[in-house]
């Protein structure tokens, strides 16, 4: 069961402000870089952007570097001030896809705040154990950010990617001893973003246990996209 929150009918979700909401391995990201090609809207993913801040030569990059490979969340007044940034970029302007922002109360009042506010939240989830094996399993691109997953949605040639050829690797913090305390964090911060766009009255929720096809069909549905 899921509950739909976004009243039935109306106009399709374009040109809106969407955050993908949900524990690390729930599909975020594939639904997010589907959903972006539809929309023409940017899919802004909080963890890429840190990881690509992460391979700079600076101090910032340091202390950035120590959270993520802890598994803990960057602090709330530089990732605020990060994404923000990002969102203010022209491409943003007519709506966006969040994927991993917010991920805490002050993140989701900050955005509220911005002018920027959301339009639907996808809170996209799955049982422990399904989110556990996913994360073992997959790997990215570290140039163009695609998702692939051992058995599930390998790339063509081995360790390589499909869309630009770079190839693939394991996310450090993907490592199993991270992965734990990382869906620790997810329950004790973010979890309780799902009330809080539930009582703001925009939260889809969705069963990430699905194939990524029928999670997918349902995010079509839920934002009233024509059937593809
Ligand atoms: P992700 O790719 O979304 O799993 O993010 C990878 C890592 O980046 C997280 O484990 C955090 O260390 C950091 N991160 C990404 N987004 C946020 C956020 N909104 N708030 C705090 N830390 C974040």
């Amino acid at each position: 069961m899921f509950r739909r929150i976004v009243p039935e009918g109306g106009e399709p979700t374009m040109g809106k402000n969407i955050v993908l909401l949900g524990p690390p391995g729930a599909g975020k990201g594939t639904q997010g870089q589907r959903l972006a090609e539809k929309l023409d809207e940017p899919h802004i993913a909080s963890g890429d952007i840190f990881r690509q801040l992460r391979g700079q030569d600076t101090p910032l990059a340091q202390k950035v570097k120590g959270y993520m490979e802890r598994g803990e969340y960057v602090p709330d007044d530089l990732t605020i001030r990060v994404v923000l940034e990002r969102l203010s970029q022209p491409d943003a302007r007519q709506g966006f896809i969040l994927d991993g922002f917010p991920r805490t109360e002050p993140q989701a009042q900050a955005l509220d705040n911005s002018g920027r506010s959301v339009d639907v939240a996808l809170y996209i989830n799955a049982p422990v154990d399904v989110l556990v094996e996913r994360i073992s399993r997959r790997y990215t691109c570290p140039k163009c950010h695609a998702i692939y997953e051992a058995s599930r949605r390998s790339p063509k040639k081995e360790m390589t990617c499909d869309v630009c050829g770079a190839p693939l690797e394991r996310r450090a913090d993907d490592a199993p001893e991270v992965v734990r305390p990382r869906l620790q964090t997810y329950l004790d911060k973010t979890r309780p973003l799902v009330d809080y766009y539930e009582r703001l009255g925009t939260l889809v929720e969705i069963d990430g246990a699905q194939t990524i096809e029928v999670v997918e069909r349902e995010v079509d549905r839920a934002l009233r996209l024509p059937a593809g």
